[in-house]
């Protein structure tokens, strides 16, 4: 008789049960206080928008994970150091008192192909690895439609931040 054997290991195999929130956080969840700029470099050039902290922590206590998944090009472009940017994250991490679990920015400039720049879902599929996420039950939210196809692409359920925060 011919014996099957697994070559996969039960810790292969074991399906990820966590689901998360997957952000943008340009326009989605910060803006910007200097006119002209989209993104900010300084921590005194951001605020978090209307409603953002209520809803993120809503989702937080119904079990969800919540990420960040930001293109940051003004790194690759040389309008900020990746320390100012991770300044940046952190000060809005605690603005929104330490709703993130975990926070990742796509440093190269804009409209580079990579596989960790939105539209590619790179970010995403590194966070779902990391912290054992079931990406079908999770959602991602964004403002444009690099976020939307990102979400897409990772296989992701997606909302637009103007319906998700209203
Ligand atoms: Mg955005």
């Amino acid at each position: 008789m011919k014996r099957v054997l697994s070559r996969r290991s039960a810790a292969d195999t074991a399906e990820p049960t966590d689901k998360a929130l997957f952000l943008d956080l340009d326009g989605t969840v910060r803006k910007t206080l200097v006119k002209g700029k989209f993104c900010p470099s300084k921590p005194e050039e951001q605020a978090v928008l209307e409603g953002r902290h209520e809803k993120l922590w809503e989702y937080k206590k119904q079990g969800y994970k919540i990420f960040a998944v930001t293109n940051q090009g003004g790194i690759g472009l040389g309008l900020m150091s990746k320390a100012e940017c991770e300044e940046c994250l952190e000060d809005l991490n605690s603005k929104l008192d330490g709703v993130f679990d975990d926070m990742l920015y796509a440093p190269a400039m804009p409209m580079r192909n990579d596989d960790f720049t939105k539209p590619n879902p790179g970010m995403i599929f590194h966070l779902a690895e990391k912290h054992k996420i079931d990406l079908k039950k999770s959602l991602m939210v964004g403002d444009r439609d690099t976020d939307q196809m990102a979400a897409r692409r990772g296989g992701v359920p997606f909302t637009w931040a103007k319906d998700f925060f209203k």
